[in-house]
């Protein structure tokens, strides 16, 4: 006889782990099946990890968990060729007892997930893929095939935990696959340097980090960012565009990066630094507009797969984390009422869904992706014009403030006319609000 679980976890990512450790917590018996050699072999993050998702479901993770550095310092640059204009907050107060936010490396994580997920009782098989949904009579899924030899295995459950890529819910036509306007393809170093040299590059004291967000011209007019996260011994270095902009302008995704690094702005932090890993993954960043139905007859979806990732804030692990733990929640409340795992009882994970951060964050910014895909002068002609003005205001060379500031506005009017920044101030305030 077949064995039966309580719930079939799929892939074993952030919103999978939360998922499956949160059942099996709870005392359910879990099956998670991932199709990478161990947790994280296939898993590409920049990365920085919330803490208060990951807190709230193992609240006493600081004390084994790999974590990096904790981030005291964040800096916000708007690039053009030549330099970039930025801000910087930097706090002391983030150097608290329980730090808010910490660099990690995934690969390292995400294994570390795992033993948690193990010890709290869950069976965890890698190197496994579920190639299809095992329905029953009426649809219902009952389970999932994999593709092991007698591979077949039923569950009152099945969480689809399987990334932005995930071809099993498309297959089995519970979501479409996503469009490349929906989609940010990511490349990422990691580049070794000595510890104190990134300590002295940065400011840092041990365990401090800073991260860095860029946008503006060094995306060459597509809609992306680029970023440098400070490890340990290590910084993750990488840019991401949408995949419809890459097609568009046929651009190279490392000729990219390449172009980054040699930036006047980022050559000096990562010269003389020996790159070890280059890898390459895919980010939802549709919003809002872009999720699927995430609960059905016998099935969840949650995380990346299902379009959860905030890309204003370059936030994602943390909101797979919460869809996760959210999504076994509604999973132990059902047993523990003796519901049947159906569409109408499930519908509670979507209720607790729009309840939290999750869905209201996703929904405020639900015009931006649009707003940003139709306007590629956020990318092109305003880093350019901010950058100008910077170093015209900043220049000494006996021209008058006064002056300065006339030829500033001359050039905003020349280049974008009023009306034209009207509209735009009207646009990012409606895409932002
Ligand atoms: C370059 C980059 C930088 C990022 N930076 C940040 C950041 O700094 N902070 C942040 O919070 N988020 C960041 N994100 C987003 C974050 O990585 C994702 O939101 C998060 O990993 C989603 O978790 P997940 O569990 O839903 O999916 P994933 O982490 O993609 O995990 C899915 C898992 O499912 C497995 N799988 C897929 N299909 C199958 C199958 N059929 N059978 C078995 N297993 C399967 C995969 O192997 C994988 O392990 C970044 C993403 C990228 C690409």
């Amino acid at each position: 006889m077949r064995e039966h679980f309580h719930a079939i976890v799929v892939g074993a990512g952030p919103s999978g782990n939360a998922a499956a450790y949160t059942l099996a917590k709870a005392g359910l018996k879990v099956l998670q099946i991932e199709r990478g050699e161990y947790p994280g072999s296939k898993n590409v993050q920049g990365a920085i990890l919330y803490a208060d998702a990951l807190e709230r479901i193992i609240p006493t993770f600081r004390e084994d968990a790999p974590l990096e550095r904790h981030v005291v310092e964040q800096r916000i640059w708007m690039m053009d060729q030549d330099g970039h204009a930025g801000a910087h907050y930097r706090s002391s107060s983030f150097n608290e007892e329980k730090p808010n936010r910490y660099t990690i490396i995934r690969a390292q994580f995400d294994k570390w997930f795992s033993r948690q997920v193990q010890a709290a009782g869950a069976l965890v098989i890698c190197e496994t893929t579920v190639t299809a949904l095992l329905r029953g009579e009426n649809g219902r899924v009952e389970g999932v095939v994999t593709d092991r030899e007698n591979g077949v295995v039923t569950a009152d459950i099945v969480i689809l935990a399987e990334g932005v890529n995930g071809l099993l819910g498309t297959r089995a036509g519970l979501r479409t696959r996503p469009k490349a306007e929906h989609v940010a393809l990511a490349v990422k170093e990691m580049h070794f340097l000595p510890q104190e040299t990134i300590e002295a590059r940065f400011n840092l004291k041990e365990d401090e980090g800073v991260v860095i967000e860029a946008t503006g011209t060094i995306t060459e007019g597509m809609v992306g960012t680029a970023f440098i996260y400070t490890n340990k011994e290590s910084l993750s270095v990488g840019i991401g565009c949408l995949v419809s902009d890459f097609g568009e302008t046929k651009t190279k995704p490392y000729e990219l990066l390449d172009r980054f690094k040699r930036h006047s702005s980022v050559h000096p932090l990562i010269e003389g630094a020996e790159v070890k890993e280059y890898a390459a993954h895919l980010i939802p960043e549709g919003g809002y507009k872009a999720i699927p139905q995430l609960y059905g007859d016998g099935w969840l979806i949650v995380g990346d797969a299902g379009s959860f990732v905030n890309a204003a804030h370059r936030e994602g692990s943390n909101l797979a984390m919460t869809t996760g733990r959210l999504a076994a929640e509604t999973v132990i409340h059902n047993r523990r009422m003796g519901l049947p795992n159906v569409a109408e009882n499930l519908k509670r994970y979507k209720d607790e869904l729009d309840r939290s951060f999750v869905m209201q964050d996703l929904k405020k910014y639900r015009n931006l992706p649009e707003t940003l895909h139709t306007n590629k002068q956020f990318f092109t002609t305003y880093p350019h014009l901010i950058s100008s003005a910077a170093q015209k205001l900043l220049r000494v060379d006996g021209d008058s403030k006064r002056q300065k500031e006339k030829d500033i506005t001359a050039a905003f009017l020349r280049t974008r006319r009023f009306g034209g920044l009207i509209t735009d101030v009207f646009k990012m305030a409606r895409a932002w609000r």
